[in-house]
């Protein structure tokens, strides 16, 4: 099972690897830069090196970086689309020294320009920063449907998918709490929400897991992350995530409101009850 959390990037690939395993973590995501800054700040090889060859020697899965939250790929506003994409685009490329490292974003707010003007704008910027030889593939997070966000439903990923030309350069990152947010009734149904999820997108699409517990009731377009166990999915749901033998094998990564310590708790507790599942 590869299991960790979101972790600060400030000092570096080698140090996030070493945080990790002081967490009992094998996997982790963190943000790329800045979420509320511009400029990234240049990575150094050696660094992304040392982290490459730690994740290597402790047999960790594969890890996320997450775009800074605050762009906008379907802006009304040309100059933030813009933005959005020489931040993806740029983003991207750096990542290519990464192994194995799946790029995560939110798809985007279509701010009252109505989602299908969204979701033309978010596969046009897809299709400006792709290229064939890239070795990232790129992750659209499920979304709460919080404001005009655009991928509440599997039906707008499936929508963005098929208009992006390199689509077999995109996956999905299915964050927990968005999905009960969005309507889908994980809880009680979870089978019958992968079974949407493959009829829709296809399982196969499916790349990595936000496990967060959510404040909030089925269907509250909110997105308020809760700690494991403390939120309207509960405990059973994660214990479920871990016992289920697709989900099981893919990235489950924690963005709980939690300092280390929490995680680290959450991570025992989830390690705790694998392989004793159905
Ligand atoms: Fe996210
Ligand atoms: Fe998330
Ligand atoms: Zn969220």
């Amino acid at each position: 099972m590869y299991v960790g959390c979101h972790l600060s990037s400030s000092k570096g690939f080698a140090a996030m690897g070493k945080t990790a395993l002081s967490i009992d973590a094998n996997t982790y995501q963190f943000f790329t830069r800045n979420p509320r800054g511009s400029k990234a700040k240049d990575w150094d090889p050696a660094d992304v090196a040392a982290g490459n060859a730690l994740r290597r020697e402790h047999g960790f899965g594969p890890i996320v970086a997450h775009a800074p939250y605050t762009i906008n790929a379907c802006s009304a506003e040309e100059s933030v689309r813009e933005f959005a994409r020489q931040t993806l685009g740029d983003d991207l490329h750096r990542l290519e020294a990464v192994e194995d490292c799946y790029y995560n974003f939110h798809p985007g707010s279509h701010v009252g320009q109505g989602a299908e003007t969204g979701i033309d704008q978010i596969a046009d910027t897809l299709n400006a920063i792709l290229w064939p030889e890239q070795t990232t593939t790129v992750l659209l997070e499920t979304m709460a449907g919080k404001g005009s966000e655009v991928g509440r439903t599997f039906e707008e990923l499936r929508a963005i998918i098929d208009r992006v030309e390199l689509s077999d350069k995109l996956g999905v990152c299915l964050d927990t709490c968005h999905v009960s947010d969005g309507g889908y009734d994980v809880v009680h149904n979870l089978e019958g929400v992968l079974e949407e999820f493959d009829r829709i997108l296809g399982l196969d699409r499916l790349k990595a897991l936000h496990i967060n517990d959510s404040m909030n009731p089925l269907g509250a377009h909110k997105d308020r992350h809760a700690c494991l166990g403390e939120g309207t999915l509960g405990l059973d749901f994660f214990y479920a995530v871990v016992d289920h033998p697709i989900l099981h094998r893919l990235p489950l990564l924690l963005e709980t409101p939690n300092e280390l310590e929490g995680y680290a708790r959450e991570i025992a507790l989830l390690r705790a009850h694998d392989g004793k599942g159905a």
